[in-house]
């Protein structure tokens, strides 16, 4: 039996800090910012190492929640920097392949403010099965639907949910006007 875990991504520290050149990051930000592998059952049953970029100061929540999702076996579809060129930061692309990352710096949809993952701040998970739904209905990615009965879907009961919560994170789960079911943010 094969055990070793599938590689989803294996970046450079460089790679995976690349410049978006539409969306150029500060050097301090990008500074901050801390390349890490963890490892996740896919929805293939199968073991997978990814990668996620996050904020220094939340390389200790990060691996905890991932060793936390491994351990229940919760199926994650893939853990991969947004830098990659399978999406060039692109969030749209990589909500509709339901791929979970962290920095990207960007703006909140529909604004110029700097969203939480411009900072490393923010992870969204399985996007796709946890969509975006702002208040006019909106949803994003286009065509998901959100099923709670769907493994890998994150609700209120969720451990995911509680675990964050103990780590002082907010969910966009909660929010009033819009739902991030994808969406988990701290603020440093
Ligand atoms: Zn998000």
């Amino acid at each position: 039996m094969n055990l070793s875990p599938i590689i989803d991504s294996n970046l450079e520290e460089r790679a995976a800090k690349a410049q978006n050149p539409f969306s150029v990051c500060p050097e301090e930000i990008l500074s901050s910012q801390v390349l890490v592998s963890i490892q996740y059952w896919s929805f293939d049953n199968r073991l997978h190492r990814g990668q996620i970029v996050t904020h220094q100061k939340l390389v200790e929540d990060i691996l905890r929640v991932f060793k936390e999702i491994e351990k229940k076996k919760f199926p994650i579809q893939s853990v991969i920097p947004a830098a990659d060129p399978r999406f060039m930061w692109d969030d749209n692309v990589m909500m509709k392949e339901n791929n979970t990352s962290c920095f990207n710096y960007r703006a909140i949809e529909g604004t110029t403010n700097l969203s939480y993952h411009a900072f490393g701040c923010a992870v969204d998970i399985n996007p796709r099965l946890n969509p975006y739904i702002n208040k006019q209905g909106i949803i994003n990615p286009t065509g998901a639907t959100y099923d709670p009965e769907i493994p890998g879907t994150i609700t209120e009961n969720s451990f995911l949910v509680r675990l964050f919560d103990s780590l002082g994170w907010e969910w966009g789960g909660r929010w009033k006007d819009s739902k991030d079911w994808q969406h988990f943010q701290k603020q440093i």
